[in-house]
């Protein structure tokens, strides 16, 4: 990492289904991210010098690089989170998708425009155009190492910023291997550097001297982060936890949904940002849309289907969840009590389970769903909308999925399909409350990582000049005729 020799600490990445060690990274010390944030300020330079053309022909190469090694990708991804290649392929290609979509739009999105300047100073040119913010700090989570980071990092560079990237310290692997292959087609500038450690390392990362952070993770280090940026009035975007409902109407086609609840909440071991653990059903379908899930959960098979739990600890707190949810008057239909193992959790599918549980207020981020009955979809969406996290949600309904949609207090709402926002590449992606703020992904997240520069340039001039002591009372006469006949109307 420097050049100059230090004693250097070290951590393991294990491979969470057997423990076994899958590879060593340094601990960077503040001092390591000072230098990497001061190395990246002059690659910015440089990229940003490539513009929007050079900067999108090595974005290309780097995509495909991602493309034609992916197996290499899926197997670093499957050692260190336990996921099955195919979740692991399923990751890697949404994120190529949107490092193509970064790189093919970031000059429409961010390259001059030209805006009216108003009929009072119509001798203007108007233009406003997007700058780079120079060097972005990323900090990632584990459970999508390459998907959710990528959504900062490919929009950050396409915007033409350097970035110094800190993975999770259960993904230091995958970081590391997208880092190795940008530096393969950007080999002239460490313009997308790793950076590997805990906690401290993120933190020292917040409070060097970078222009914007981008972080994705829980809400509690969200307001770490939050406070820290604070010192130096740091921008930041927190991408954080989310406590995700399904919405399921009378009219919605209950095989589909029931699929898509199914997926939603088990795939990944649950350990999705936006995978479904709430499901509030119209009475009229529940028994029917009960029994569906119910025979489609005892078909999934944590190991096949799903990997451990990556994070230890969160074992903890899956069985909590159940715990109270049951000790309060919930009833387990599949898994339950005992289906927290020391590695792997058995899906579980709680009904009857109070609002005030933690089940339904707390983010469990393992393979658990609680269904209720609701009497109609204005109390789906009320009990749907009571809730700190507003991060995604899902709607099954023939006729009103769009008025739902809009009625749910979520950054993101996939209509009769589970998740399907998250792959689309040109809509931004982010949450309200505690899912935090800001927006990866589309022309808004390119946006986020470019300041706004605003150009007004004189064409002509005009008889018409109000900024100089040289104005006369005829002037102001004129103007305020003008002012009046154009706006004072009633
Ligand atoms: P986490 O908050 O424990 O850690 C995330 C990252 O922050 C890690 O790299 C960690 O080393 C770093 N970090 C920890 N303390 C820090 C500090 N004080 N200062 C700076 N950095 C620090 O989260 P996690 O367990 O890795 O990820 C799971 C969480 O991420 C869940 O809540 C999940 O919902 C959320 N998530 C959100 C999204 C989204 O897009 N909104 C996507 C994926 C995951």
């Amino acid at each position: 990492m420097t050049s100059t020799a230090r004693a250097v600490e070290t951590f393991d990445s294990l491979n969470p289904a057997t423990d076994e060690v899958v590879g060593t990274y340094p601990v960077h010390t503040d001092q390591d991210v000072t230098e990497a944030v001061e190395r990246a300020r002059a690659a910015a330079a440089w990229w940003n010098s490539l513009g929007f053309a050079g900067r999108a022909d090595r974005l290309r190469q780097w995509k495909s690089v991602v493309a034609r090694r992916m197996e290499s990708l899926c197997q670093v991804v499957s050692e260190e989170t336990g996921k099955p290649f195919g979740d692991a392929q399923l990751e890697i290609v949404l994120a190529i998708e949107h490092i193509a979509w970064a790189a093919r739009n970031a000059r429409k999105v961010l390259g001059p425009q030209r805006r009216s300047p108003g009929l009072l100073l119509s001798n203007q040119a108007a233009t406003v155009e997007y700058h780079p913010l120079g060097v972005v700090g990323v900090i990632g989570p584990w459970n999508y190492p390459v998907f959710t980071p990528l959504g900062s990092v490919s929009y950050a560079l396409a915007a033409g910023n350097a970035v110094v990237f800190k993975p999770s310290e259960y993904t230091p692997g995958v970081g590391k291997w997208l880092v190795d292959a940008f530096a393969e087609v950007v080999p002239e500038y460490p313009v997308l550097q790793l950076i590997t450690g805990f906690g401290a390392t993120g933190a020292a990362l917040t409070r060097a001297d970078i222009d914007k952070i981008a972080f994705t993770g829980s809400a509690a280090t969200g307001k770490k982060i939050m406070a820290t940026a604070a010192e130096r009035l740091t921008p930041v975007i927190i991408e954080a936890g989310g406590k995700d409902p399904l919405l399921v109407d009378s009219d919605a086609d209950l095989d589909a949904a029931a699929e898509a609840a199914v997926w939603g909440a088990f795939s990944n071991a649950g350990q999705t940002c936006v995978g479904v653990e709430r499901v509030y059903v119209h009475q009229q379908v529940y028994d029917t849309f009960v029994s569906k899930v119910v025979q489609r959960a005892k078909q999934v098979s944590p190991g096949s289907d799903y990997g451990p739990m990556t994070m230890p600890a969160q074992l903890d707190v899956v069985r909590r969840h159940i715990a109270d949810a049951l000790a309060k008057g919930g009833r387990a239909l599949v898994g339950g009590k005992d289906a927290v193992g020391d590695r792997y959790v058995q899906p579980t599918v709680l009904v009857d389970v109070p609002e005030d549980s933690q089940a339904v207020r707390e983010e469990t981020f393992g393979p658990t769903i609680t269904i209720a009955k609701v009497a109609d979809m204005d109390e789906a969406i009320e009990k749907a909308n009571d809730s700190s996290y507003g991060l995604g949600s899902t709607v099954f309904s023939k006729r009103r999925g769009m008025e739902l949609a809009r009625r749910l207090r979520t950054g993101q709402t996939a209509i009769n399909a589970p998740l399907s926002f998250a792959g689309i590449a040109s809509l931004p992606f982010g949450g309200i409350g505690d899912s935090g703020f800001g927006r990866i992904h589309g022309p808004e997240g390119l946006r986020e990582f470019a300041r706004p520069k605003a150009i007004a340039r004189q064409r002509f001039t005009t008889p018409l000049v109000l900024t100089t002591f040289a104005r006369t009372a005829r002037t102001e006469a004129l103007v305020s005729k003008l002012i009046k006949r154009l706006h004072g109307r009633p």
